[in-house]
Formats: structure tokens, sequence, C-alpha cells
């Protein structure tokens, strides 16, 4: 594409979020300019990285209607219950997918797995022209149109859009350059991901333990090893990088304790600070956030995709309906002001209640004081005997919107049932 080029739509960044957006759309026959710093297979890739994401049911159901489940699902661990425990304190609560008659509770699944099937899947996509790797250096708005401008080895190349789609990650160039705002919270803890194998099988539960110094959650993965994310304040978590497998599995099974017996085997280690980073609003002119861009949540809750694959369902819906509604002989705008409010309006509840859902968690179990300690140990007992709570906490996997986008409900964007 030179710099006189036009598209429907660019969409920044091909990571979890714009990948998926990238394919939604591929039905529409819009022309789609995707632009992605790093290759889906580089080591350097930062979404499709050696991390693996807890799935809700919600967002099976989207990847289902996708047609993208199928061909991840044999690499998807289900995870049958949910225990969650606070090292030192008594209370306890177990969430059973059986007793919420599910089949799970959700499914941990390796980035690199889901980051191949989208890949894959945009190769064949005729409207979409991938620039990659190309890394974007300006955006600039006008009423009518978007110039998104990026090198791609050391060549300047720019694209004239009716709307760009920003799922550049927390620290998104398209938001600055669209002139949002962000506020940033760092939570002055950092989390390092990796993987052992424990001496007894974990029978599919994911585990999230608080101790005094952060949160450790431990996932099922299909191997019978589990995913570990260690959650240290940043010196700690500098001093625990540096130790050597067998000390830094001392660490982990001092703050885990021995549910399942002995951790071996470690895995790679990587860390990653964490913050909230929440954009002042997440439409602006012929722009719309998606994804990290828009919410970049703590992983406590393992919500940030969820949330983020919400996202984008929404938005494909709004163009979709759009682009549908228009006279054959109209020139689709799926930048139109119109279609960026419903837009903005849909997401409203579902980005507000899990960003101060997941924001609360962090500081509930974040908070030493002991009335809090006393608290929380009550909340999870009073958690575990509540089955109205259990069902609710199940509802986290639907999110919070007004009304479901089509693709969680099984529908494809266009044309009849799809699952
Ligand atoms: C430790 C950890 C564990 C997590 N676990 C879970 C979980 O279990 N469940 C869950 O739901 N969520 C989880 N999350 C959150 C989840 O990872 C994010 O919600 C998700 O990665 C957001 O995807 P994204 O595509 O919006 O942004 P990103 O993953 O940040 O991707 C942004 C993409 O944009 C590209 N890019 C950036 N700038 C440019 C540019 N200028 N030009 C071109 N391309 C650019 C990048 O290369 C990248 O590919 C976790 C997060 C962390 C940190």
């Amino acid at each position: 594409m030179t710099a006189s080029a036009t598209a429907d739509l660019a969409i920044v960044g091909g990571g979890m979020v714009g990948a998926s957006l990238a394919v939604m759309l591929a039905p529409l026959g819009l022309s789609i300019a995707l632009i992605e710093a790093q290759p889906v297979e580089s080591a350097a890739q930062p979404s499709f990285d050696a991390r693996t994401t807890a799935l809700s049911n919600g967002t099976r159901k989207i990847l289902s209607t996708m047609g993208v489940w199928d061909a991840v699902a044999a690499e998807a661990t289900p995870i049958r219950s949910i225990h969650i425990s606070e090292r030192g304190r008594l209370g306890r609560a177990v969430i059973d997918a059986a007793e919420q008659s599910l089949p799970a509770m959700g499914y941990v699944l390796p980035n690199r797995v889901l980051g191949r099937e989208l890949w894959r899947r945009l190769a064949g996509v005729p409207g979409v022209v991938v620039h990659s790797p190309a890394t974007v250096t300006a955006v600039s708005a006008d009423e009518q149109a978007v110039t998104v401008a990026w090198e791609q080895m050391g060549i300047a190349s720019s694209v004239s859009a009716r709307l760009v789609v920003a799922a550049d990650g927390a620290n998104s160039l398209v938001r600055t350059g669209s002139g949002l705002g962000a506020t940033r919270r760092d939570y002055a803890q950092c989390a390092i991901v990796t993987s052992a194998s424990p001496s007894q099988f974990h029978e599919h539960v994911a585990y999230e333990r608080f101790t005094d110094e952060g949160p450790v959650a431990v996932l099922p993965l299909g191997d019978g090893r589990c995913a570990i994310v260690l959650t240290l304040p940043p010196e700690a978590a500098t001093a625990a990088m540096q130790l050597d497998d067998a000390g830094f599995l001392d660490l982990v099974q001092a703050r885990f304790g021995w549910r399942l017996g002995r951790l071996t085997a470690l895995g790679r280690r990587d860390c990653y600070p964490l913050a909230l980073t929440e954009a002042e609003d997440n439409v602006a002119a012929r722009t719309v956030l998606v994804g990290s861009a828009a919410q970049g949540l703590h992983p406590i809750a393992g919500q940030g995709f969820n949330l983020a694959l919400r996202d984008a369902a929404t938005l494909a819906e709004v163009i979709a309906d759009s682009a549908l509604a228009a006279a054959p002989d109209e020139r689709r705008d799926p930048g139109a002001p119109a279609l960026l409010e419903r837009y903005r309006d849909w997401r409203e509840r579902d980005r507000r209640v899990l960003i101060s859902f997941t924001d609360g968690l962090v500081r509930l179990f974040a908070s030493p004081l002991p009335p809090l300690r006393f608290a929380r140990s009550l909340g999870l007992l009073a958690f575990d005997l509540s089955p109205s709570a259990k069902s609710a906490m199940s509802g986290l996997s639907r999110g919070f919107a007004t009304a479901q986008p089509r693709l969680a409900r099984g529908l494809p964007l266009v044309g009849g049932l799809v699952s």
C-alpha cells in the first residue's frame, strides 16, 4: 500500500484483540489494513507470547461463532472448578462447574495457539491487507477520514481510512495520536509467569491464592503441567527472576503450599509490570479503542482478554449493522459518529463494572490491615456458603453489558444461526 492507498478500516495491532477483530469482520467484505509491529511467530511478539490465557465460557462462545474454537479446542484445558484461598487464613471458596450446571468454568489456552489460528485465518481473507513487521508512527483524523502512517523496513507508508481501530495495547500510540488521555495507576506489582509439573494431578482445578506479598494463580494445563502466575512487589520480582530453578520453585511452594504436591520441571519465566490503564474515552473522531488500548487490567481475575473480546464482538456488530442498513449504492461509513456513539454506549457498563471489580479485588487483597484481613476470611467463607454469590460470579463470563453481541449468542454477524 502506498501513501495514496485507501481502506474502509485500519486496525493498528494484530495481537489477541486486533487479530480477533479482523477475523470477525471477514464476512463483511470490507477493505481492511492491519498493521502489526511484530509478526505472529516472532519471539518478540508481545501478545502471542509464552503466556496462557484463562478464557471464560462467554469467550469460548464467541470464538466458536467465529469458527476459531474447533481449531484450538484440542489445546485448551477445561477448568472444572476454581479454588480461592488466603494463606494463613481459614476462609476458602470453591466454585464447581458441575454445581453451576456448566461443562467447565473456563478454559486455559496458550496465547501462541490462538495467535497461530487467528493469523492463519487472516491469510485467507481477500479484503484484509496485512502490513507486518510495520510500526505505526502517526495518526491524524478529520471529519471525513483518518490517515495512519507506518514504517516498514525503513520505508514510510500510509493509508487513508474511514475508521482506525486502536488495538495497539496499553501504551497505544493511536490513543495518544487521537488526543485521548489515559490514566495509569502503577500497582507496584509484577507478575512472573511460568509453568511447572506438580507431583499430584491437578484434576482440572484452577487455584487463586492470596498472600501478603500478592496473589498466586495456578492453572491446569493439558499435559498435566500447571501454568503459574506469581505476583510480587517489583524488587522481590527482580530477585525472584535471578533465582535458580530450585530456588524459584521453593518460593512458589512457600506461597502456594502443597495442594498439588511437589512442583518440579520449571518452565521459562517472564515478568510483567502490572498497572491499571484506563482511557478517558473509548471513541474519538474516526477512532475506536479496543482491548488494552481502552483498558489494561490487573490479571488477578483473568478478565482482560475476555472483556476485550466483547469490545471486538460489539464493534464488529455495530459495523455490520451499519453496512447492512446502507442502501447498496450508498458508501458505507464504519467511522460515522452515530456508529461510534452506539459502540461507546453499548460498552460503557461492561467496562465500568469489570474495571472496578478487578481494581477492587486488587485493593481488597493487597491490604494488610487486620479488619480487612478478617473481612476477607469472612467474605470467602460467606461466599463459599452462598449459591447465589457463586452463580453471580459465573455471570462474569458473560460480562455486564446491557445486551450480548450476536457473536456471544452464537449468531454470526451476517446470516443465520451458527451454533
Ligand atoms: C500476566 C498476564 C496474564 C494475563 N492473563 C489473562 C487471563 O488469564 N485471562 C484474560 O482474559 N486476560 C489475561 N490477561 C490480559 C490479556 O493478556 C490482555 O487483555 C490482552 O493481551 C490484550 O490484547 P490486546 O491485543 O488489546 O493488546 P496487546 O496484547 O498488548 O497487543 C497489542 C499489539 O499491538 C502491537 N502494536 C503495539 N504498538 C504498535 C504500533 N505502533 N504499530 C503496530 N503495532 C503495534 C503489538 O506488537 C501487539 O501485537 C493477562 C495479562 C497479563 C499481563
